[in-house]
């Protein structure tokens, strides 16, 4: 079956999907976006995707296509049209279609784009049960990373790297030494004493969403958060690690640069939260 696309007030299968080649989000990757989660036909954390996505173009100085409301019908037909009960939502907005200039063009109508494709949770699932491998490699990323822009090309060379050394993410170290997150990913570890850390969003990292719900699930389980610092070092001596996103839930990490975190195998946070996570969805 082909997929249908949303594009620019049209839905379209995806073979006869285009926007235009002066698009600024092709030539400057002047563009925003978000990556939901469906799970039994309903979004995950949407009204957070939204509002993440309305503070990204409003950052950027960038119209909304569309409103709210509206962009939650089209988001809904979408799926209904894809048949998609499992799978991951895709929206990109860009600044559209302008003469070749860096500064913003006066005028510009703002382009979007809506996929959706399926994803086997089960597959996610049965990947967390073994956990994955994972390399460290230098965050040489610009200073706006709280902005979900499609300017993605560090993150494109940490996941390329850290594929081509055998791991399945990258882990991104900023010059200090200390983790910021990874190359799509937010990063945790749960230290010897028990407690769950990851970065804090003040640090130029991206404020996950994934990140915010599975911090609320841990605290309503009674598990200890402390968001701050931890270099690599820490991470290498954790009971445990593991990564979030809206794709992934909670990715046990059971090897960094080639060493065992804890017993190499999946650990009982990880697995109690991934547990968790996957009994959560919109109301
Ligand atoms: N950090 C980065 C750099 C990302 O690209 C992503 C996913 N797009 C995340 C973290 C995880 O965010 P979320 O939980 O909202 O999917």
């Amino acid at each position: 079956m082909s997929r249908i696309v949303y594009v620019n007030g049209s839905y379209v299968p995806t073979s006869e999907a285009y926007v235009h080649i002066n698009d600024r989000g092709y030539q400057f990757a002047d563009g925003v976006y978000e990556g939901v989660s469906v799970r039994g036909g309903k979004t995950i954390d949407l009204e957070p995707h939204l509002d993440r996505l309305w503070r990204s173009m409003t950052e950027l100085d960038m119209s909304a296509p569309m409103g709210r409301a509206p962009m939650r019908l089209v988001l809904k037909e979408v799926i209904r049209r894809n048949r998609v009960a499992d799978g991951f939502l895709y929206l990109q907005v860009t600044r559209g279609e302008a003469v070749r200039d860096h500064a913003f063009p006066e005028v510009s109508i703002p382009s979007f784009v809506v996929t959706c494709r399926r994803l086997s949770f089960d597959a996610v699932r049965a990947r967390a049960a073994k956990g994955v491998a994972a390399s460290t490699q230098p965050d040489i990323r610009w200073g706006r990373c709280d902005i979900k822009s499609t300017s993605l090309l560090p993150n494109i060379l940490a996941k390329q790297a850290a594929r081509e050394a055998g791991a399945f993410e990258a882990v991104l170290v900023d010059k200090d030494g200390f983790v910021t997150e990874g190359s799509s990913t937010n990063i945790w570890i749960v230290t010897k004493d028990g407690k769950l850390q990851t970065r804090t969003i003040e640090d130029n990292i991206l404020a996950g969403i994934t990140r915010a719900r599975v911090k609320t699930i841990a605290e309503g389980l009674q598990m200890a958060v402390e968001e701050g610092r931890f270099t690599v070092e820490d991470a290498k001596d954790a009971q445990e690690m593991f990564f979030t996103s809206s794709t992934s839930c909670a990715m046990p990490i059971v090897e960094l640069d080639g060493q065992k975190i804890g017993d190499g195998t999946p650990g009982p946070v990880a697995q109690r939260l991934i547990d968790a996570y996957f009994s959560y969805t919109d109301d």
